[in-house]
């Protein structure tokens, strides 16, 4: 069963949801808990940069699912509540890895009284680059073609600047980390690169949205034999027939929804009834 808008779910989840954020997450995810009826309590009383940091001061040493897991966890000890959520982005992946910049966000909801995890994702391309020019202009062009909001890393003598959000910020690092002369020249190349945490980051702000959606949706999709929720689609079966000769081919018969609680199955059937001949390794070999 899935969730329309405005629907309420049957409600495994009577409690609110901690949110262990530094990085104002709350505002974006609330919106969608919401409709189920949920408030959520955000707590940022652990430093989850301690966990590592996009901008490498800390190295991330666990995978994103295993740190979403592990904020969850965290979540509910800060604060009492039952249910955690722990979310983390990465960048790089997707389907052209190095060509197209990919932001994927993966959030996980964590019921401590039954240890059950419901993982939500969501990803999508966003033109976001760093540049490195000794040319203001470039630099100027550069944060044009970015969101105002868009917040900016500067590599500066003494560090990082971090959060410079437009143009008048990052000018004002510039001038105080002297690279920029008092009749507006740079002295020497500087790197400029986005800064990626989430309050920084439009473009993530929208993919965290995406992924609170889904996570709504795995919410509310309740198993028809236990009522557990995240009865959601996890594997598939392969083998719809060829319509020319009916020899089984590697293209989806069906998607298989499994409930993680039972093991309940169903089996939907692909919406093609028979697989076009290009795919048939008998008929196209
Ligand atoms: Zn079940
Ligand atoms: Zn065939």
């Amino acid at each position: 069963m899935n969730l329309s808008p405005g629907q309420v779910a049957k409600a495994p989840f009577a409690e609110p949801v901690a949110l262990l954020t530094r990085h104002h997450k709350a505002a974006l995810i609330a919106p969608e808990l919401a409709k189920l009826g949920l408030s959520l309590i955000a707590t940022d009383a652990y430093d989850t940069d301690q966990l590592g940091t996009f901008s490498g001061e800390v190295a991330r040493t666990l995978s994103p699912l295993d740190c979403a897991r592990t904020k969850a966890r965290l979540a509910c000890e800060l604060t009492g509540c039952t249910f955690g959520l722990g979310s983390e982005g990465s960048f790089g992946g997707g389907p052209f890895p190095g060509i197209v910049p990919w932001n994927d966000e993966l959030l996980l909801l964590y019921d401590q009284m039954t240890g059950q995890e419901i993982v939500a994702h969501a990803g999508m391309a966003v033109a976001l680059n760093s540049v490195e020019t000794d040319e203001l202009a470039q630099l100027r062009q550069h944060l044009a073609k970015h969101d105002a909001k868009q917040g900016w890393i500067l590599q500066g003598p003494d560090g990082w600047q971090k959060g410079l959000q437009g143009e008048p910020a990052v000018l004002a690092a510039l001038t105080s980390s002297a690279f920029l002369s008092s009749d507006g020249r740079l002295r020497q190349a500087v790197l400029l690169q986005p800064d990626l945490r989430a309050h920084m980051c439009p473009p993530r702000q929208v993919v965290i949205q995406q992924a609170a959606a889904q996570l709504v949706q795995r919410m509310s999709a309740l198993c028809p034999q236990c009522d557990a929720p995240d009865f959601w689609v996890n594997g598939c079966e392969r083998g719809l027939p060829c319509r020319d000769c009916g020899f089984l081919t590697s293209q989806i018969r069906s998607t298989i929804k499994r409930c993680s609680r039972c093991d309940h199955q169903e089996h939907q059937p692909a919406p093609a009834t028979w697989a076009d001949p290009m795919h048939c390794p008998n008929c196209n070999p």
